[in-house]
């Protein structure tokens, strides 16, 4: 934007008149999410960031939003960020793993941090950083786009009792998880967040994981699956938003500054979102679906996923440097930051859990 004055000059005396700003620049950007519209919390960040990003900048920014239901590429968001068709997306970093094994810290990883460890290890040590420098290969930025907190650890129609009933289990999981379970004899694969319920419905899978209670029992899992189990895999997943390069470096450095600041804004909400539907979903979950039968691994299989979670970790890293640096960075962080959250809310929540019994 260049501003513009003119000298007017009337008898001896010339005076620099300031005219306005030019009119704000307009841009119209289109951004696709992986979910469909009607899948809050996860496809509450986008939706929001464009009504923010609307109103600061009085309109000449806008945003428009297609869900799964309209763009049917669930699973395609980065390729179509990358090549402009559109500007921006929502989706989740561990969904591009094929592509590159090392964006699935950013979302979350099986034994990783929790979602306050993973946001200051963003925002405060260089996971930010990194993540940038992984996405740069794509031509595209990544932020943080919300994030779930603790994951439930899935829907199984039988219940596991040892490592034996793993084996040749159809599930779907997508991540790292995913190819801990492989190695523990699962029939692993990723199906988009649509089709789930169908998949498991037909029998094409015998279990599944997605989220946590606010957004699993509206899906319906239960009907079929009532194994519910707790977490270990996704301990903090985090949503992504997507942005074409080319198209973000261009933008005035006032809306730059309005995006970045309504995607940390609205990636802050989904956590309260998601934990406020979770939280809601647990406290009637016993009263109105008294057939699902919450569980915990059994310890022998905890073990062996722990197992196969370091070998897993430890052979990526042998053979790839940037994986390498990215599982360092976060094992180094985690190393300290878990120390303090045990001090902080496990500390907290223990001592005040035994004096209210
Ligand atoms: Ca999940």
């Amino acid at each position: 934007m260049k501003r513009i004055g003119k000298i007017a000059c009337a008898l001896a005396a010339c005076v620099l008149i300031a005219s306005p700003a030019l009119a704000a620049e307009k841009v119209r950007w289109k951004l696709a999410m992986t979910w469909p519209s009607t899948l809050t919390p996860l496809a509450s960040p986008a939706p929001k960031l464009a009504k923010i990003v609307s109103e600061m900048t009085d309109g000449n920014f806008e945003i428009k939003v297609d869900g799964a239901e309209k763009h049917k590429a669930a699973l395609e968001i980065l390729d179509m960020v990358k090549g402009g068709q559109f500007e921006m997306g929502h989706s989740a970093s561990y969904y591009w793993k094929g592509k590159d094994i090392t964006t699935v810290f950013f979302t979350s990883v099986p034994f990783g941090m929790t979602s306050d460890e993973q946001n200051a290890w963003l925002w405060y040590d260089d996971g930010q950083k990194l993540q940038e420098k992984v996405y740069s290969k794509f031509n595209v930025y990544s932020f943080p786009g919300g994030n779930t907190g603790v994951q439930m650890g899935g829907w199984f129609r039988k219940e596991i009792k040892s490592l034996d009933d793993l084996k040749g289990l159809k599930m779907r999981i997508p991540g790292l998880a995913g190819e801990v379970f492989a190695k523990l004899g699962v029939n692993v694969t990723n199906i988009a967040p649509g089709e789930m319920y169908t998949s498991l419905d037909r029998g094409t899978i015998d279990a599944l994981e997605w989220v946590g209670p606010g957004m699993d029992i509206k899906m319906g899992f239960h009907k079929i699956a009532p194994y519910y189990y707790t977490g270990w895999h996704e301990p903090a997943s985090d949503m992504q938003f997507l942005i074409n390069k080319e198209a973000f470096d261009k933008l005035p450095k006032s809306y730059q500054t309005v995006l970045k600041t309504a995607m940390q804004a609205v990636a802050a909400d989904m956590l309260s979102e998601n934990f406020d539907a979770s939280a809601k979903a647990w406290e009637v979950m016993k009263s109105e679906h008294p057939n699902i039968k919450v569980m915990t691994f059994p310890p022998e299989v905890l073990k062996a996923m722990k197992k196969a979670n370091d070998e897993v970790m430890e052979a990526y890293a042998a053979q790839n440097p940037e994986f390498k640096e990215v599982y360092d960075s976060q094992q180094k962080y985690m190393k300290k930051a878990r120390e303090w959250s045990k001090m902080s809310t496990q500390y907290y929540l223990e001592t005040t859990e035994a004096i209210a019994k």
